[in-house]
């Protein structure tokens, strides 16, 4: 099953062109990965093309994940084909997320420590500080 293009865009916005597997910045030629493979016959569920199920990312990254996927499996960059990919959490430098559904996510301050902070996605915008950063380095 292939995300949309809008979900694409999505996708590409929360990772704000950094790849999601190494956090470094993308400038050309990133990919969308599917977190839950895609099963025979177990694409009629919509979570495989939700937001929360791709990651974007360097081509090389990619081929990590496929080459590692143990490891992969662990950071939550990929999730089992009956695991929900909105209940899983990604590894983001040292930062632990969970994507939604809708291209926000809710970082998880500390896994022993119940209370997170939920960011939306209107939150997300260019405006960061972290983004702002990145321009002038370039
Ligand atoms: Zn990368």
């Amino acid at each position: 099953m292939k995300f949309t293009e809008k979900t694409r865009d999505i996708i590409r916005e929360r990772a704000k062109h950094r790849c999601e597997v190494c956090i470094m910045p993308i400038t050309s030629g990133g990919q969308i990965h599917h977190r839950r493979p895609r099963g025979m016959g177990g694409t009629k569920n919509t979570v495989s093309r939700s937001a929360a199920n791709g990651l974007y990312v360097h081509s090389s990254c990619h081929a990590w994940i496929e080459g590692n996927r143990s490891e992969a499996l662990e950071k939550g960059f990929l999730v089992h084909q009956w695991d929900d990919p909105t209940k899983v959490p990604v590894r983001f430098g040292q930062e632990h997320r969970l994507l939604l559904d809708d291209g926000g996510f809710v970082l998880l301050q500390d896994q022993d420590n119940p209370e997170y902070q939920t960011k939306s996605r209107s939150e997300l915008g260019p405006s960061d500080s972290e983004d702002r950063l990145f321009s002038q380095s370039v």
